[in-house]
């Protein structure tokens, strides 16, 4: 098959011919048709990712055909337009029999843990739990433009925190996660108070439904100022950054019984945080959880965002192009200079 092999980090990927994928006698095979490139992908050709096994093909946010089905996989056919998500549970430990499948201990890590999909094939294990056959309505540039910030914002906000119409919001950090999470938050009838320090995500958290917008670079206490707009404080947030001092933030301007949740992945110094354990979790009762991946029976639920027209996919779309164009987006990465989703097409 064709595919974008990662031989050396930080090097440009070489688009080759090389061995198929195996098919796994649970899984599916899929031809990928469009597949999102991502920054955990960066990461991974940056090689701080420990997951990663050179050569490697990268790439998880994929949305295909279906050309194999394994002897032991039962309920996808060839032919099936799908997708799945970035963590696949095994669909057999006691956690994914309670339908928890982000948390399985054995999960397969889709281009990080093997081999993923800026290739022709994309081998996908656990198939019966973990591929989505996609609405016939949605184009596969949709499917795989959901990618793991869209699917990951949707768990956080609508599985983990619960937000319901009329609630308020709170998203510290307006990159591709936290923006998913702005919209995901507007889609659902919240209002939504965004925080960066970014002038230029300010315009995206807008467009993405964010109803306030606050600079935390230019007000003296971010906590206050979102206690203030939301007339008490918020009933939800979301940290987005992985960073000290937003979830102190986040924890800070939420009202009384206040849900927050961890979608930024604190590495470094930023994984042991102080916990302003007394007066802000005990006394004002906050509930404080982790969220990461969405499993595949809640992808639905985020179609229906989606049919229903609350949640514009199409509009975050801006950038298209072909396989071996993946190396110049991530050195793009390097600087920042990535703006809204890109899609690798025509593979
Ligand atoms: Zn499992
Ligand atoms: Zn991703």
């Amino acid at each position: 098959m064709k595919a974008a092999l990662l031989e050396e980090f930080n090097q440009p990927l070489n688009v080759t011919t090389t061995r198929d994928p195996v098919l796994p006698d649970d899984g599916v095979m899929v031809r990928v048709d469009t597949c999102g490139v991502c920054r955990s992908d960066w990461h991974g050709w940056k090689g701080t990712n420990p997951l990663i096994d050179r050569p490697h093909v990268p790439g998880h946010e994929f949305a295909g055909e279906v050309v194999a089905v394994g002897p032991a996989c039962k309920h996808i056919r060839v032919g099936d337009r799908v997708t799945a998500p970035v963590i696949m549970g095994c669909g057999q430990c006691h956690t994914c029999r309670q339908g928890q499948l982000t948390i399985c201990d054995t999960q397969h890590v889709i281009g990080f843990t093997g081999w993923g999909a800026f290739a022709e094939l994309v081998a996908v294990p656990y198939a019966d739990t973990n591929v989505v056959v996609l609405p016939d309505t949605m184009g596969y540039d949709v499917a795989a433009a959901l990618g793991c910030r869209t699917t990951t914002a949707f768990a956080a906000v609508v599985d983990r925190a619960a937000v319901k119409a009329g609630e308020t919001l709170a998203v510290h950090g307006c990159g591709g996660v936290g923006l998913s999470a702005v919209s995901i938050g507007a889609a659902v009838g919240a209002t939504v108070i965004a925080v960066d320090i970014v002038e230029d995500k300010f315009k995206l958290a807008k467009e993405a439904g964010a109803t306030h917008i606050v600079n935390a670079a230019k007000v003296d206490n971010v906590a206050e100022v979102i206690r203030e707009l939301s007339g008490g404080g918020a009933n939800a947030s979301i940290e987005a950054l992985g960073v000290t001092e937003t979830f102190h933030n986040s924890l800070r301007c939420l009202a009384k019984f206040g849900r927050h949740v961890q979608i930024g992945q604190p590495l470094d110094e930023h994984a042991v945080p102080p916990l302003p354990l007394l007066e802000t979790i005990y006394y004002r009762q906050l509930s404080v959880m982790g969220s990461r991946g969405l499993s595949a029976h809640r992808f639905p639920a985020l179609f229906a965002l989606i049919a229903a027209g609350r949640l514009d996919m199409q509009r975050l779309i801006k950038n298209r192009i072909t396989l071996e164009q993946a190396s110049d987006v991530f050195v793009q990465m390097n600087n920042h200079e990535d703006v809204g989703i890109t899609l690798i097409e025509s593979i």
